[in-house]
């Protein structure tokens, strides 16, 4: 039995013979759709649309989105990026079935290092992109705080000096009784060594300020394809062909964790990035 479940499972997609014989070696994002539906089941990105989409055939666990997609579509893309930025956008819009990340997300929280204490952020109340000593991105303020207590373990920090737990008046911590502080509420360290202790477990987590003073392009092109990807504050506004004409766009005070990993990724990569608010 489970032997023919596993042929099943291997069967060739023989409806979409013609598409795969036919699907362009390019940058872009690729839709799977079932016969009758506005939403496609998944959504995918790849510099090769071609051996991405083959290599869905090969893996066992896709084998049975295949089956039930019934045609294959593609919107080709001048680059990687404008890829990612493409594929992250409609996921979002389109919530397809198959697409488990990149769910669109209300808020976001950060700790935020605001010397000698650590405080939740969330960016419903500050936007990410203009504040400074920002650390980390959770999907909540339980995970930041999680976050927070596991380094503190790992580097004897004292979390009733950096304000998360409540401190026991002329006593050293709890956790110092335990070892897992390194005592700085007992005075066996200064505020300052604790301070720069701090600083270096977290520096890693960094969120990067946005360093323009508007709105950037994002200049990606190759044979017959000329994407300008208009960023504001780690926002993605759009893409456009040309710099002739790219219209104000609002102020607004949403920080998309997603856009801000591609983009920050994409910024430092040695791309060509065109200031447009100087
Ligand atoms: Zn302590």
């Amino acid at each position: 039995m489970a032997r023919e479940h596993d042929t099943e499972l291997y069967r060739y997609p023989q409806q979409l013979r013609d598409t795969l014989a036919h699907l362009p070696s390019t940058p872009g994002v690729y839709f799977f759709w079932a016969s009758n539906s506005h939403v496609p089941l998944y959504i995918g990105k790849s510099v090769n649309i071609r051996s991405r989409v083959l290599s869905h055939l090969r893996t066992v666990r896709e084998a049975k989105l295949l089956r039930q997609t019934d045609r294959i579509t593609y919107t080709e893309t001048a680059g990687d990026i404008g890829a990612q930025l493409l594929e992250a956008t409609l996921i979002k819009q389109l919530i397809p079935l198959h697409n488990k990340q990149l769910r669109k997300q209300r808020s976001l929280f950060t700790l935020q290092w605001n010397e000698p204490r650590i405080a939740f952020v969330s960016s419903t109340e500050h936007n990410f992109a203009r504040t400074p000593n920002l650390y980390g991105l959770f999907r909540n303020k339980r995970s930041a705080m999680e976050f927070i207590q596991n380094l503190a373990d790992e580097h004897q920090l004292c979390l009733a000096t950096l304000g998360v737990e409540t401190a026991q008046r002329g006593r050293g911590c709890f956790r110092s009784m335990l070892g897992k502080c390194r005592g700085v509420c007992q005075g066996k360290e200064t505020l300052e060594q604790h301070s720069r202790r701090v600083i270096q477990a977290l520096s890693a987590w960094q969120i990067k300020m946005w360093p323009y003073k508007g709105r950037v392009a994002i200049h990606e092109q190759r044979e017959g394809f000329n994407d300008y990807h208009i960023i504001d504050h780690w926002r993605y506004i759009n893409t456009v062909d040309t710099l002739t004409v790219v219209p104000q766009t609002q102020h607004e005070n949403s920080f998309d964790g997603d856009s801000y990993r591609i983009l920050c990724r994409a910024l430092f990569s040695g791309v060509e990035v065109i200031p447009l608010d100087e």
